[in-house]
């Protein structure tokens, strides 16, 4: 019996893309692999239908941390004037990239369960002092999707440039690229997009990349990136295998009907176990709607604690994953990317029922 990984990525992979990782030895340096680099940068864009002479899909080795370190370094002048929304973890480590890098940053903070006060944000942003906001989409702490929407249309009213974290969102939820004023997105293969680890990327309105000045740091810098990449050419050793399974994903995504029929699924997914759930009295940590299709967190219930519920299920086939910090005791979490069949949700929903039943039982 295959596991199936209800964390927020790595996700279970289909057959057809855990074979294309092994599928063939491929040197970094030949033209089959600029052939599959053009295709990957070309497929990028084309999940929300980007033109790519606006639009650049920068590749990069790393996790998803990766991407957005390299997009803060390079897009984020050091004497830019920068706006955080915090309401989680990811949001805090926005912070923590501009500080890290000497970027002054100013934070909007919320507690984790809270929502962003846009009221409060174009109060901030009417002061006319910022450059930029960092913010993340989807708040993967929580499962709550941000109103990125609302939040570029206040960013462009105010003249500033706005720099997502759509790690846990890109390939599964609406992103404002119609918006002037958002300038970049990161993203990571290994999520909504259903291939490997390894291989994260920024998506870049071109002419900023144009723009940068000096790099302040080698291996982060987009523009060596980019540049090489529109040349069919790497500065460094690619994830070879993660480019190759990244491949397949997006013809897989592409079959499936493309984000909007993803998010559908996980949409499905989210509502079917979150109807089982209530049934046993778990309740939601956040309300239904301002949910993402990808990820949703929950209340233990009371008397369970989250080793006896994860360990019941890991026993039956499923990963879920705990809360972080203060919420570790309090919340478990289940995302629903990845290759799940009907036939995995069927046996989900049936270990749910045992657990929630009779929790020590083997
Ligand atoms: C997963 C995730 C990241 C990146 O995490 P890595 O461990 O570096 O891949 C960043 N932001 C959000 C919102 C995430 O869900």
């Amino acid at each position: 019996m295959r596991n199936i990984l209800l964390n927020p990525g790595p996700v279970s992979l289909s057959e057809g893309v855990r074979r294309a990782a092994v599928a063939t030895d491929l040197c970094h340096r030949e033209e089959e692999f600029f052939d599959l680099q053009d295709r990957l940068r070309a497929g990028l864009l084309g999940v929300y239908g980007k033109a790519a002479e606006e639009w650049s899909a920068v590749l990069l080795g790393g996790s998803g941390t990766t991407a957005i370190e390299a997009m803060v370094v390079s897009l984020i002048a050091s004497d830019a004037r920068v706006l955080v929304l915090e309401n989680g973890v990811y949001g805090e480590r926005l912070s923590r990239i501009a500080e890290v890098h000497g970027i002054a940053a100013e934070r909007i903070h919320r507690d984790w369960t809270g929502a962003w006060d846009l009221e409060e944000v174009a109060r901030v942003l009417g002061s006319g002092a910022f450059s930029h906001v960092l913010a993340v989409h989807h708040e993967t702490t929580t499962g709550r999707l941000n109103p990125v929407g609302r939040l570029s249309a206040l960013c462009q009213r105010h003249g500033a440039d706005l720099l997502l974290d759509s790690v846990s969102s890109f390939g599964a939820e609406e992103i404002p690229f119609s918006s002037p004023a958002l300038i970049a997105c990161a993203a990571t293969a290994n999520k909504c997009l259903h291939g490997i680890t390894g291989l994260c990327l920024v998506l870049c309105r071109s002419e900023r990349l144009r723009l940068v000045e000096k790099p302040r740091s080698l291996t982060l810098h987009l523009p060596l990136w980019a540049d090489h990449q529109a040349g069919r050419s790497t500065p460094f050793t690619p994830p070879v295998n993660a480019m190759q399974a990244l491949d397949q994903a997006l013809i897989e995504l592409q079959h499936q009907g493309g984000w909007k029929a993803r998010q559908a699924r996980y949409l499905e997914l989210a509502e079917t176990i979150a109807g089982k759930l209530e049934r046993w009295g778990v309740e939601p940590l956040i309300a239904g709607g301002e949910s993402s299709c990808v990820l949703r967190a929950y209340r233990l219930p009371a008397g369970l604690s989250y080793e006896t519920l994860h360990d019941g299920l890991k026993r039956r086939g499923f990963v879920i994953y705990a809360g972080q910090g203060p919420l570790a005791r309090e919340i478990f979490r289940i995302s629903t990317m990845g290759e799940i069949g009907d036939g995995d949700l069927q046996r989900l929903l049936d270990a749910m029922e045992a657990v929630l039943t009779n929790p020590e039982a083997v």
